[in-house]
């Protein structure tokens, strides 16, 4: 068996491909055409691009019904399953939120009457999607969708159909730290809710999707407040926490969806729905005094997660702190 990496620059962040194979040219071939996929997709539903197909569509979509490529479509639809799914915690129509709050570029804070100009633009039900047509509608002048809480898991995941098809029995894709395992046991690291560069526990995984959303990874700072890029649509206002949340499941674009959609939530929701969702596993990380405090659910479980082990990292700075188990 030969390993293969490779890595290139995608959607914003470094993204890594690892297959182990028989056949080093079968390797590098699976390795490559995985790449080639996310880059592909990266052209499709990108908001950072304005040639991309989401920014053409953002720039219509309130005219008349828009047909949407067979990716956009299935992208735009795993969004609408998740914003159902989560009652609106996620909300692919966010797109006048992270407008406002500017969080493309250096980040502001907006008025209050700017946040309620852009709430009146936004919700899910207002997107007309007729998937048979693969057309959209937005209801009102002045919506757009942000795929930027799904897309990442959305291409993990058709990374990951590219190389089971061409025969990759083992494999990691890491898409800025949003992982696609392939094939047997993989070990992965979460890092410390406030240092995204600070591991602190290891969960094995296999055949399994990882996701974390938190407010370390992106954000900015006003006048010594913390604001992150993850916005509760009901208030227009970015999250107003400190920790993290990592999901796990079968599926990329749903562990993407439902990292940023339970740190909408917060603990005690987050809790409850992942307790009505057996087959998602979710790790709630929150900083305490100079430790963390854990909240493990499902992971113990999970199908994604075949008799999980979920540790504290050996280190000794982490040996005092609680890692709690079962379903709080
Ligand atoms: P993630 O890092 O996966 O949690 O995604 C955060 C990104 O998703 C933000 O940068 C926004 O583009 C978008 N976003 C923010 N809040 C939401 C939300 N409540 N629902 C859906 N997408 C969101
Ligand atoms: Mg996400």
């Amino acid at each position: 068996m030969v390993s293969v990496e490779r890595a290139r620059y995608l959607m914003g962040t470094p993204c890594a491909v690892v297959v182990v194979h028989r056949d080093s040219a079968a390797a590098l071939e699976a390795v490559t055409s995985a790449l080639d996929e996310i880059d592909r997709l990266e052209d499709v539903m990108s908001s950072w691009r304005e040639d991309s197909e989401l920014a053409r569509l953002n720039r219509s979509a309130a005219a008349g019904p828009v047909v949407c490529s067979t990716e956009l479509a299935a992208v735009l639809d795993s969004g609408l399953v998740l914003a159902r799914l989560t009652a609106g915690a996620f909300d692919p129509t966010v797109g006048p939120l992270v407008d406002a709050w500017d969080l493309r570029g250096q980040g502001r804070v907006p008025s209050v009457v700017e946040v309620a100009a852009a709430l009146a633009c936004v919700g899910w039900s207002g997107l007309d999607f007729d998937r048979e047509a693969r057309t959209v509608r937005f209801a009102r002048p002045g919506m757009s969708v942000d795929l930027g809480g799904v897309g990442k898991g959305f291409a993990l995941d058709r990374a990951a159909a590219t190389l089971a098809r061409l025969g990759s029995p083992s494999a990691l894709i890491n898409l800025g730290g949003e992982l696609f395992a392939l094939g047997e046991r993989h070990t992965v690291t979460v890092a410390h809710p406030a240092a995204r560069l600070t591991p602190v526990v290891e969960l094995e995984v296999g055949d399994a999707c990882v996701s974390t959303s938190g407010q370390s990874e992106r954000g900015f700072s006003v006048r010594g407040v913390r604001y992150g890029h993850v916005i509760d649509p009901r208030t227009g206002r970015p999250v107003a926490t400190a920790a993290s949340v990592t999901v796990v499941c079968r599926s990329a674009a749903r562990a993407d969806a439902l990292a940023t959609a339970l740190l909408v939530m917060g603990r005690e929701r987050a809790a409850g729905f992942v307790r009505a969702h057996p087959e998602v596993g979710a790790l709630w990380l929150e900083p305490a005094g100079s430790g963390v405090r854990a909240w493990n659910w499902n992971l113990s479980t999970v199908r994604a997660v075949p008799g999980a082990q979920v540790r504290w990292m050996e280190r000794r700075e982490w040996a005092t702190h609680t890692l709690e188990k079962g379903n709080r």
